[in-house]
């Protein structure tokens, strides 16, 4: 792809019309949050002026056709992540749902008093609390996967901590704080050899990474829609058909069931016993056109050209001095964290903002990851397919000027 490529998809982001502070925009927070294109925009306010109604419960016409929508959209994020039917795609509020959902359910059911699950170092607190939690509950035990300097996962910890306890294991595709890329395939094979399920937090890696659910055998995996250029509230949680089918409701409400007397509940099949009450339909059915935008660009380039984005404003960086890169890992997503020398991070985001440059500060999230760096938080640059070379330009321009200005 080439910047004329680029600008094209940029008219399709309402947003970047307009000026932070009397300058252009530039969004370097799309691991946060992705910005929304037209397409998926007018989904959602056409659906709310022209269609909007409730869907499974209606025979009226405009729940028929809203409950069709909607199945569409499951159908469609099935064949997004190669799952191998609609039925392994359970919609949630979000990738912090999505882990909550399997904790409760699978977890509440499975783990035992001395069942061990292991995580990583690296994990986003969604990734991480819901297993202390369960851990508590059950009296189990978290073991860790450290990381080394470079922000890599020990691999040999894997190994050391597996063993016939082991019941899950549960780590990031992509690190949101460092940008790290795990080697999941490699974790799942060896979790397997134990007999231990894994879920796979893909929150900073399905907008980025071609996931094929089946090859990679993941058993659980966990994403967010707005971090994939659609609307917030809309969580997916894909489980093989065979462990949903098994797993107990997470949440008790309407939609579940399937009959209730005053004694006794039956509830749905799966994915629609996991999804209790109403739920967001407009931006359900609005995510469809999110994964229509990305496949219309191809994950493949869209990887390829984050990952040119990644290496200029890298070596850019780097080439700075008093900043240091935080995440040095061999395979990074689209990700740059830093920190600059006797500087609060905090700082530096404000003066980038009065530049009209929007980056995240702070933990991100990850305390445990600044707690093994010894920083308080990082600044982190996290780009998209939107994103430009002039605009990390302008970036360290903003950034040398403001380094100088403060020391
Ligand atoms: N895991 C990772 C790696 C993330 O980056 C995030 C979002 N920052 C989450 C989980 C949580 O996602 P959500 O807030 O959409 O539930």
């Amino acid at each position: 792809m080439d910047e004329k490529e680029i600008l094209e998809i940029r008219k399709q982001f309402p947003i970047f019309k307009q000026k932070m502070h009397g300058r252009p925009l530039i969004y370097f927070d799309s691991a946060a949050t992705t910005q929304k294109p037209k397409r998926m925009i007018e989904s959602l306010t056409s659906f709310y002026a022209n269609e909007y109604a409730t869907v499974h419960r209606g025979v009226y016409e405009l729940s028929m056709k809203a409950t069709d929508k909607y199945n569409a959209s499951r159908e469609t994020v099935k064949k997004f992540i190669n799952a191998n039917s609609e039925k392994e795609i359970v919609f949630t509020k979000g990738t912090t749902e999505s882990i909550n959902l399997v904790a409760y359910s699978y977890g509440d059911s499975n783990i035992s008093q001395g069942d061990e699950i292991i995580i990583s170092e690296m994990e986003h607190h969604s990734n991480l609390v819901p297993w202390q939690m369960l851990c508590r509950r059950k009296k189990a035990k978290l073991k860790v996967i450290r990381m080394n300097d470079h922000g890599e996962l020990v691999m040999g910890d894997l190994q050391r901590h597996l063993s016939e306890n082991t019941k899950l294991v549960c780590v990031a595709h992509v690190a949101n704080s460092t940008g790290t890329v795990n080697p999941i395939k490699e974790i799942i094979n060896k979790a397997h050899k134990f007999g231990a399920k894994v879920l796979v937090d893909g929150a900073q890696a399905s907008a980025h990474i071609k996931i094929d659910v089946q090859e990679l055998d993941a058993d659980f995996y966990a994403f967010s829609s707005h971090k994939m250029y659609g609307p917030n509230g809309v969580g997916i949680l894909y489980g093989k058909k065979t462990i949903l089918d098994a797993m107990p409701p997470f949440q008790g409400g309407g939609d579940m069931i399937d009959h209730v007397t005053m004694e006794k509940t039956t509830y749905q099949h799966t994915p629609l016993r996991f999804e209790a009450g109403t739920p967001t339909i407009a931006e359900i059915i609005a995510f469809e056109k999110s994964l229509d935008f990305i496949e219309e660009i191809g994950l493949k380039n869209i990887a390829s050209w984050e990952k040119l984005l990644l290496n200029y404003a890298t070596e850019k960086i780097q080439n700075l001095s008093q900043i240091r890169i935080i995440g040095t890992a061999k395979e990074k997503g689209a990700i740059v964290s830093f920190i600059v020398d006797d500087e609060h991070p905090l700082d530096i985001g404000t003066f980038l903002d009065l530049e009209g440059i929007a980056v995240r500060t702070g933990h991100h999230c990850a305390q445990p990851t600044m707690a093994h760096f010894n920083i308080p938080g990082t600044i982190r640059a996290s780009f998209g397919i939107y994103n430009l070379f002039s605009e990390i330009d302008g970036f360290i321009e903003a950034l040398n000027r403001i380094v100088k200005k403060l020391q």
